[in-house]
């Protein structure tokens, strides 16, 4: 049953831009509204991140209206990109109803009849969950509701629209995205959601590696990652995807409680400094499962703990398709926190306090201790070297944008020119947001284990004194 309402949205909570882009549609005659996260996010009294619009316009047609402002993207499902200044908006046609014969998966992983069109109503009942499918009419104020997503957005549950089991096997990524807005909103999760969450987990290691990943990564960011992390075991979904974690800490119910500890202390380093850059969350989201590994075995002090880390992580990451770069990121901070965790600390030398993975290393010795209350004085010893030193740079940055799924939030931002970061005196680090230096820091890093381990180039390296070379014994 439909039901409209006017809810009557306080105007500073809507983007005006995207307000003056329903107006301009409706005026040319075409059925337009918000949709999706936008509206639920309103409804909570919360501020949107983006105002997704939906339109009966076809594509063709967007772009005669906006002329040079928009761009047709996607091939399976055509989306119109309508910039305003720096701003993106994107614009869909109306969906038609899922087929099984013709399914296909848009650029965004949204599982559609490849461009086949519909009505509102269609388009509604393509979607998710029911608190994802409203529309919302800036013009008039008035909620559209055919999903019946009104009332579960007051009694905070998702649910999906249609059958749970049939909308899970139609895209399993769903039980992520369940799981993904049931830790961020903490609502609860449908009971057939759950039911059929055994028989979904499996599935997703089907899906797309890319899709699966970003779903992970965004639900780790988000600052309810514990939260999340508990979902995901609860419901089989880190089994099916991550089983050597399983391997790890065995079948229990639920995460152990350091782990849990440390998600909660990463979600308090997110909801404090802003969502970390990707490559940091990986490394930080990883790192208690490679102390426990190194927990485990006598000869940890003699490992190259970096090297360890890439091991540990390599098939996971293959599979997940994680990028190098964040693997590395990971071994950098593993090397650096061997160093730091020795007891009793010592003084680190400038060369270690140029590696690039010390702000990331000093980040988690702040999460550690502000945990368990050990290691504050390596901490302390560091970070005043690296004051005494002026390599005290800019903190650790946060990432500029909130989403970073779609083409609008692509990795980080830089901050903008000749911009400040405000000094953050308990995450002295130094920016490795800059993705230019970091590869480069990378390399470095691979040029100089490759010459550790030839001792040809070694010795070519070594000062010279007469005939011999100072490494030779
Ligand atoms: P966020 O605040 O994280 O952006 P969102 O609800 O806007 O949340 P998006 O991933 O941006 O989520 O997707 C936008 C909308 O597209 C959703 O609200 C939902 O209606 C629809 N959608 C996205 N992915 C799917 C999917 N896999 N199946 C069905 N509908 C989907
Ligand atoms: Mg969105």
């Amino acid at each position: 049953m439909t039901t409209t309402f006017s809810p009557g949205f306080a105007r500073g909570l809507l983007d005006l831009d995207a307000v003056a882009i329903v107006r301009q549609l409706q005026a040319q005659g075409h059925e337009t509204y918000f949709v999706g996260g936008c509206v639920r996010d309103l409804l909570l009294r919360r501020r949107p991140k983006d105002f997704d619009v939906a339109t009966d316009a076809r594509p063709e047609e967007l772009k005669r209206i906006f002329g040079r402002r928009c761009r047709i993207i996607g091939r399976r499902f055509r989306l119109a990109h309508v910039h305003v200044g720096s701003q993106i908006y994107e614009i869909a046609t109306f969906r038609g109803l899922p087929d099984d014969q013709e399914m296909a998966e848009d650029d965004s992983g949204f599982v559609v009849r490849a461009n086949t069109f519909g009505t509102a109503f269609e388009d509604a009942k393509s979607r998710d969950f029911t608190v994802n499918g409203l529309f919302y009419d800036p013009i008039g104020d008035r909620i559209i509701d055919h999903v019946g997503g009104t009332a579960d957005v007051e009694r905070r549950l998702l649910r999906t629209i249609g059958e749970a089991d049939k909308r899970l096997r139609e895209d399993p990524v769903r039980l992520l995205r369940a799981i993904k807005f049931a830790s961020r909103l903490g609502f609860g999760i449908d009971q057939p959601i759950l039911e059929a969450a055994s028989a979904t987990a499996p599935l997703i290691a089907t899906c797309p590696a890319a899709r699966v990943a970003e779903e992970i990564y965004r639900m780790s960011e988000s600052g309810h990652a514990r939260a999340a992390w508990i979902w995901m075991r609860e419901l089989g979904v880190l089994d099916a995807l991550l089983p050597e974690i399983t391997t790890s800490i065995g079948d229990g119910p639920t995460l152990p409680e350091p782990i849990l500890a440390w998600l909660g202390e990463l979600d308090r380093l997110t909801r404090a400094h802003g969502t970390l850059p990707r490559e940091a969350t990986f490394a930080l989201v990883a790192w208690p499962f490679i102390l426990r590994e190194l927990d485990r075995r006598d000869d940890a002090p003699k490992l190259a703990w970096g090297r360890f880390a890439l091991d540990g992580v390599r098939e996971l990451a293959v599979r997940l398709s994680v990028p190098i770069r964040h693997r590395y990121t990971l071994a950098g901070m593993a090397d650096v926190l061997k160093r730091l965790r020795q007891a009793p600390p010592r003084r680190p030398s400038p060369n270690h306090l140029r590696t690039y993975g010390v702000p990331l290393a000093l980040t988690a010795q702040r999460m550690t201790f502000l945990q368990t209350g050990e290691g504050r004085e390596a901490y302390d010893l560091w970070a005043a070297e690296l004051e005494r030193l002026g390599l005290w740079a800019a903190p650790f940055e946060p990432r500029q944008d909130d989403d970073d799924g779609d083409e609008r939030g692509q990795g980080q931002r830089r901050p903008p020119r000749g911009a400040r970061p405000t000094p953050a005196p308990i995450l002295p680090v130094e920016p490795i947001h800059d993705e230019r230096v970091l590869d480069e820091l990378v390399e470095e890093k691979l040029r100089v284990a490759a010459d550790a381990s030839n001792p040809r180039r070694r010795r070519r390296r070594g000062p010279r004194r007469g005939n011999r070379t100072t490494d030779e014994p």
